[in-house]
């Protein structure tokens, strides 16, 4: 009989912004001006977990749900209890307030330990469902991290359930398909990224939830090792508005005028370049290189950078050009006109600033690599161009780990790409993916060489195993950026730390953030925003062999079926026409996207190809390997034409380098719309065969 530990989170309603939920001030979304709701992917693994209990016949299985947060979270426990648990916990305490996810993972798995000590007897048989990620973090950094607290394995990304043979198994998404596996022993985590079956309150369940205890926790309950902001790895150093998007957003009222602008973005190219890195900024210099002592201009942030430009400034008045120079009466001096600019004691430490030259860190910039079937996954060459530009500021060479079975002879392509040191961490039982093993092969090379910096992909496979290595070796993580940089905190005695940015709230604020209480410093970085280098073949690398101890008891999963999509599809050509779940069916699909890709490829007499969303593929609309998207193929075609697709982040991350962005789509508030150049309100099955018969006269 198994139990289910289900987490929900009570989270701002990232839905339903209104214009008076912004600072007037910063333009940042103020969270406690927007309404509180359940995270919606917890309550699919609410419907989840009671959906195992249906399909394994086990009706005593126990659903508790679990939460960490104020005491109105409470609110989703009641949601819980009216739909489908049987018991619930509240975790909730001011010190564990300002956690980031390994304080929030850590408190969690504590809480979880008690749980299946006190409420499950010590029982083994039990199952941590929760959904992959929240909508206000993003990071879907906690539940991997929960299990390595636990030391228990973790399937992420599961999107069904089956039972066969007294056991689960679970269908989940992988980069290029779908993937079924099974927990070689339970306990297991199991993370729901998607579930469309909800559950509805019943009038008795709903009565119920109101008579319920609601099992109350304090920090000093759980005894848990790393809470609130003293046990958090990272810090949030700036939160501002995300920039304006570079697409034109343009609604196009007739066919005829989308006809004009297709034919004449085609054929002038002038569309939207790729989106680059968020806060492109100049290239970071060592303190020891640049041209003047009391040069702090790569400080983290306005306010530091405006403080150090006043005080060289007040130095050069007074014709200091050494900080021995700096005596008491010369302090005085300064503080005296710096109009409230800083007291004594910031003063003191800026100028202790001036005098530090080395980096905070040591070590090298790594990425660490994701292959499969002997080819480099493209992001990780993004991350070795990005880590190349790093590496070269910080004066030290970029490595690569790369764990697998016969992965030697990819070493080559990792060097001409810019790396300088690839770490090969081989043994058969690391053939396929399995985020226990591998997270102890990359862990080990990283407590063996200690890099300074250690960038992840933000694909599926980077997103379970970054939280999972940085938990192990005690470091922060930072999920899904869209900006890494080199700067300094000279007041605070850092100089040459990385500042990581991305978006946060669903994509309304970006938020600043750097590592602490950590010897290396960790990111994943979302695939298509760094660049990747040009291969240069004259590139000299060293390949250094690191072996790891691994056993069977070490690989957590049994991989029972994969399924990647196969056959030749020219991602190449100048224009991919992708339909979506909105094509309603495969024949619709075939006959729609046809005469569309018919009619531009007479009108534009160049390659058209077809992609489609994930949807589409899972709906059977056409095969797997015309996927674009995070787990699909990532394009940068001249002209991308999305047609019922309604604009999710994981497709759109994978069409990021395209020129321009053309949508049809019958929803006037399909997301897609803020994220394209030119788009018309309509149904595909009307308006693409006026735009196909205005292409002819265009
Ligand atoms: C880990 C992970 C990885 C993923 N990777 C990818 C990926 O690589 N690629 C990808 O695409 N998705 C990926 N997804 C899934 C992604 O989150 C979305 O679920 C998916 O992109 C939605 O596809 P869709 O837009 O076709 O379907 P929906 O979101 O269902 O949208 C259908 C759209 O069609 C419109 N529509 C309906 N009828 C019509 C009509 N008659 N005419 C015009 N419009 C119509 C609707 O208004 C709606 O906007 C991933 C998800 C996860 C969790």
């Amino acid at each position: 009989m198994s139990d289910y530990i289900v987490l929900v989170k009570q989270v701002p309603d990232v839905t339903q912004i209104t214009d008076n939920a912004f600072d007037v001030e910063t333009g940042t979304l103020v969270r406690s001006r927007l309404a509180s709701v359940i995270n919606e992917l917890d309550s699919q693994a609410l419907a989840f977990a009671n959906e195992m209990r249906r399909i394994s016949s086990d009706k005593a299985g126990k659903i508790i749900a679990l939460t960490m947060g104020p005491p109105m979270a409470e609110e989703v426990l009641r949601y819980s209890l009216s739909r489908c648990a049987d018991m619930v916990v509240l975790l909730t305490d001011r010190n564990l307030a300002g956690a980031d996810t390994v304080a929030t993972a850590n408190p969690l798995a504590f809480a979880v330990r008690r749980i299946v000590k006190e409420i499950l007897k010590g029982s083994k048989d039990y199952y941590v469902i929760s959904g992959m990620q929240s909508v206000d973090g993003d990071t879907a950094q906690v539940p991997p991290q929960i299990a390595e607290e636990l030391g228990l394995p973790c399937i992420a990304y599961v999107t069904k359930a089956e039972f066969k043979d007294k056991r689960f198994e679970f269908t989940r998404i992988i980069s290029g398909g779908s993937q079924v596996v099974a927990a070689k022993k339970k306990p297991a985590v199991v993370t729901v990224a998607k579930y469309e079956f909800p559950l509805f309150a019943t009038f008795a369940k709903a009565r119920q939830a109101n008579q319920i205890q609601i099992i109350r926790w304090g920090s000093d309950d759980i005894k848990a090792s790393h809470i609130g902001v003293t046990g958090s790895k990272t810090s949030v150093i700036r939160v501002f508005p995300p920039g304006k998007s570079t697409r034109k957003c343009e609604k196009v009222d007739d066919a005829k005028s989308l006809a004009r602008l297709i034919v004449d973005s085609f054929k002038s190219g002038n569309g939207e370049d790729a989106q680059g890195e968020e806060t492109r900024t100049s290239r970071y210099v060592l303190p020891g290189k640049r041209t003047a002592k009391f040069e702090r201009g790569f400080e983290g942030t306005k306010k530091e950078n405006e403080n150090y430009t006043f005080l060289a400034d007040k130095l050069s008045e007074l014709r200091i050009t050494d900080t021995n120079q700096i005596d008491e009466a010369c302090r005085e001096k300064i503080i005296a006109v710096s109009e409230g600019h800083f007291r004594k004691k910031a003063l003191d430490d800026m100028i202790k600033g001036f005098e530090l030259t080395k980096p905070s860190y040591t070590g090298e910039v790594w990425g660490v690599a994701e292959h499969n079937e002997g080819r480099i996954h493209p992001a990780t060459f993004e991350l070795i161009g990005k880590a190349r530009e790093l590496a070269d500021s910080l004066e030290t060479k970029v490595g690569v780990a790369v764990a697998g079975y016969e992965i030697e002879p990819m070493a080559k392509d990792l060097i001409t790409a810019g790396a300088d040191n690839i770490y090969i961490i081989e043994d058969k039982l690391l053939s396929e993916f399995d985020p226990t093993a591998y997270r102890k092969a990359i862990a080990d090379a990283i407590n063996s060489y200690w890099p300074q910096i250690v960038l992840f992909a933000a694909t599926p496979q980077g997103r379970m195993l970054a939280p999972m290595v940085s938990y192990r070796v005690g470091c922060g993580l930072t999920a899904d950026c869209t900006g890494l940089d080199i700067r300094d905190s000279s007041r605070k005695g850092q100089i040459g730390i990385l500042l990581q940015t991305r978006p946060a709230l669903g994509g309304n604020v970006m938020a600043t953030i750097c590592t602490k209480n950590s010897k290396s410093q960790m990111a994943t970085a979302r695939p298509g925003v760094m660049k990747r280098l040009p291969v240069d073949e004259s590139r000299k690398g060293k390949i250094i062999k690191h072996k790891v101890e691994l056993t069977e008891d070490d690989v957590s999963l049994e991989i029972l079926k994969t399924e990647l999509g196969t056959g030749e599809v020219n991602f190449e050509a100048d224009v991919i026409v992708s339909g979506g779940k909105g094509m309603q069916s495969r024949d619709n699909y075939e006959r729609l996207v046809g005469l569309l890709c018919d009619g531009l490829s007479k009108r534009l007499d160049t390659q058209i190809e077809r992609g489609a969303s994930r949807a589409a593929v899972e709906q059977g609309f056409v095969e797997r390997v015309h996927q674009v998207g995070q787990t699909g193929t990532s394009i940068g075609p001249k002209l991308y034409i999305a047609l019922g697709i309604s604009g999710a982040i994981q497709h759109m991350i994978g069409v990021a380098n395209t020129d321009t962005i053309v949508a049809i789509n019958s929803d006037p508030n399909a997301p897609i719309f803020k994220q394209c150049d030119y788009y018309i309100v309509g149904s595909v099955e009307d308006a693409i065969p006026q735009l196909v018969q205005a292409l002819e006269v265009e």
